[in-house]
């Protein structure tokens, strides 16, 4: 089969490689679509990841396809079947999974490898997150399942209410899925960026203001007039940066909440005012990742159509132009790319 193979800092090469085995429980599915995302953007400016990839290596993480083989075991999959898959899956037996924390498993087991023509599915994964998706949902809307269950968990966490003003700082692909999220909720949506076309795309996605912090003097003052002058209900930090880790808390007012889901650098800090976090009594909260759960919900979603996909994938490429869909990530040219790998 032909596979993207990761061996270094913005070193990949397209390749001839054997097609996966199938191992009892597993599943071998024939990959029609993959999107970029950010967290692949990254393992391709690093050459590798520590916790997941260490090249030489397939990758890619957003997915689906059609059931290729089946091995012994599996009942609920056949050959043919569409099918989507989520990027990991918890033990359900170690002490954060038996108090209900998935995505806190000591234990999670990762899945790499979609920007190949095959991937193999692994037992655990088959049986808690692969699902079968409805005849008029597409390949490549499909493979949104795993951002969407991501900022689902992150919404979920939020306690939204209808009415309720909410900013998102970041309007890259999981701000964007935020800012849908938001609105299904019935907020008042506030989206921050300092790209422009990604404030388009904002806009596209149903935000009822957009702030360019580049264009402002102060961003935490402008989101505190946009609500009222008090800040808002809810804060989502979708950047990965503590500096605006710092902004979100600021933007929010008193009794709100707080959710930090981008994912900063290894080793960094941020500070926060113990005076307004007591006397305000905020609820700040981190949130990572996703749960059989949430993907389960997520999928709901796209099929009901609740999910607008044509502001999350903005184009489409074969196998062979993958570094130059990365590199548009990059550069933040359009959200996300579908590779097609047939
Ligand atoms: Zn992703
Ligand atoms: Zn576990």
């Amino acid at each position: 089969m032909k596979a993207a193979i990761l061996y270094g800092p913005k070193d990949v090469r397209l390749e001839e490689i054997g097609t996966p085995k199938v191992g009892p429980g597993e599943v071998l599915v024939k990959i029609e679509a993959a999107l970029t995302c950010g967290t692949d953007a990254k393992v391709f400016l690093r050459g590798g990841h520590p916790r997941m990839i260490t090249p030489p290596a397939v990758f890619g993480h957003e997915f689906a396809g059609v059931v290729e083989k089946v091995s012994d075991g599996v009942e609920r999959f056949r050959a043919g079947m569409k099918v989507v898959v989520a990027n990991s899956a918890p033990c359900n037996q170690c002490f954060y999974c038996r108090r209900g924390r998935q995505s806190l498993c000591e234990d999670l087991l990762f899945i790499n490898g979609a920007y190949a023509q095959y991937v193999n599915i692994p037992s655990r994964i088959v049986k808690q997150n692969m699902h079968i998706i409805h005849e008029d949902l597409s390949f490549k809307e499909a493979s949104l399942l795993e951002p969407l269950a991501c900022a689902l968990h992150g919404i979920e966490e939020a306690n939204i209410t209808a009415g309720d003003t909410v900013v998102i700082n970041g309007a890259g692909p999981i701000g964007l899925l935020f800012i849908q999220l938001a609105k299904l909720k019935g907020a008042y949506v506030i989206s921050c960026d300092m790209v422009g076309e990604r404030l388009d795309m904002a806009e596209k996605s149903g935000a009822d203001e957009i702030v360019n912090v580049s264009e402002v003097d102060d961003e935490v003052e402008t989101v505190r007039k946009l609500s009222g002058g008090f800040g808002v209900d809810v804060g989502i930090e979708a950047v990965g940066n503590p500096s605006v880790w710092e902004k979100t808390v600021s933007m929010v007012r008193k009794g709100g909440t707080v959710i930090l889901f981008g994912g900063c650098a290894p080793g960094t800090k941020f500070t926060l005012d113990t005076e307004f976090i007591h006397y305000g009594e905020l609820t700040v909260k981190g949130v990572f990742h996703h749960t059989p759960y949430y993907v389960e919900k997520a999928l709901k979603l796209l099929h009901l159509g609740k999910i607008n996909t044509s502001c999350l994938i903005t184009g489409e490429m074969p196998l062979g132009k993958l570094e130059e869909a990365l590199n548009k990530i990059i550069s933040h040219q359009g959200v996300k790319t579908a590779i097609i790998p047939w």
